[in-house]
């Protein structure tokens, strides 16, 4: 009986820790990836990782998977496992879909958003108009800026939709490291005024204003960041 109950115990617990290594491993390499230390097109050795980060190979290579299913690395079987490489095609694609993606969820959520909603939609615009002079308020910022539009995602209560933002948000984030430049800088009172326009379509609970915000904000940011990838290129 006593035995048992300890074999049971041991048994629960390995589950348990071999799962958190696998989160912790995934976290790990996924801020790697997007704070670019890990950049596009390096090399990812199972071994290497593994004694970095004092795990076995075993999280190490369900790490991986998870970030192959978010598009962050590509596994090759014959060449071995690479940090994913963005073309402008692949940015392109993954803003197309998060247009309609965004654009569909606010067509159903825009009549019945909340008032809790909308406050805090405004106090993500607010967070959004503060000036951004360090990396700190720039993170705070990217963060704002990702809430307000999960605000809309989240009224439409569209589980399957929900799901399929949630797998471009990796390109995304990673789409963003390209635009760390003036350019950005430049574009920031553009941006706010096309915040501020979605947080007032939401204000006003009007469809059509909402989905037309959310369009230009979102086209115009995709032609930005393609415009940043070419000259990163050449
Ligand atoms: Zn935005």
């Amino acid at each position: 009986m006593a035995t048992q109950g300890a074999s049971f115990g041991k048994s629960t617990l390995g589950r348990i820790e071999r799962r958190r290594a696998v989160d912790d491993v995934h976290a790990a390499i996924r801020e790697a990836i997007l704070a670019r230390r890990f950049p596009p097109g390096m090399r990812l050795n199972v071994e290497e990782l593994s004694a970095q980060l004092g795990v076995s190979l075993t999280p190490v290579r369900s790490a991986i998977q998870l970030l192959a299913a978010e598009g962050l690395v590509d596994v090759h079987s014959r060449s071995g496992t690479f940090v994913a490489t963005l073309t402008r095609r692949d940015l392109a694609e993954t803003f197309d879909i998060r247009c309609a993606l965004e654009c569909l969820a606010a067509e159903n959520a825009a009549p019945g958003l909340t008032s809790a909603q909308i406050e805090y939609a405004q106090k993500q615009l607010a967070i959004l108009a503060r000036p951004i002079r360090s990396d700190a308020q720039r993170r705070a910022h990217e963060q704002a800026n990702s809430e307000l539009h999960q605000i809309v995602i989240d009224a439409a209560a569209n589980k399957r939709l929900a799901d399929m933002y949630e797998s471009l948000q990796a390109h995304i984030a990673m789409g963003r490291l390209h635009s760390v430049d003036q350019t950005w800088q430049s574009r920031l009172s553009q941006e706010h005024q096309e915040h501020e326009e979605i947080v007032e379509a939401m204000q006003a609970r009007d469809p059509q204003a909402l989905v037309s915000a959310l369009r230009q904000h979102i086209m115009r940011a995709k032609i930005a960041l393609l415009d940043s990838v070419e000259a990163d290129n050449s």
